[in-house]
């Protein structure tokens, strides 16, 4: 979010709603069952909103209205300082996984072989997906 939203009628810190109003759900009508039976007589799917047109903008706790246009709400949010600005952040994580993978092999060198293989199966960049390697143990089963 990039915005923090503080209610100035109830004082939370909540998200900023969206009301529209004049909107339809509309739905494909998939199947009619006129005995009844199945529980409702149509089933319908593929539900999505069509139409509408912005009513307003409100605190989601309260309901206090905060603007009229998405114009309004930019200024109003700025009027009180809280637009804030997004920053970039790269966090490196490192972290210990021990996983256990079965392999078919002949013997057991070419067994450690493809299971190091497996392990890092999902790392298309090395530079951003790194682990460290180790062979805890090998046993036949
Ligand atoms: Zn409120």
């Amino acid at each position: 979010m990039n915005y923090q939203f503080t209610c100035p009628q109830c004082g939370y810190d909540r998200h900023i709603e969206e009301i529209m109003e004049g909107a339809h759900l509309c739905s494909k009508v998939s199947s009619i069952y006129p005995e009844g039976g199945v529980g409702d007589e149509i089933e319908t799917t593929e539900t999505e909103w069509q139409d509408g047109a912005l009513d307003r903008y409100q605190c989601s706790n309260c309901g206090f209205e905060i603007a009229k246009t998405t114009e309004d709400l930019i200024s109003w949010l700025k009027e009180h300082g809280m637009l804030v600005k997004l920053k970039n952040f790269e966090v490196q994580i490192k972290g210990e996984v021990t996983k256990t993978i079965k392999v078919e092999a002949v013997d057991e060198e070419t067994a450690i072989e493809r299971a190091h293989e497996l392990f890092t199966v999902n790392c298309e960049n090395p530079n951003e997906e790194k682990y460290d390697q180790e062979t805890i143990n090998t046993k036949e089963v």
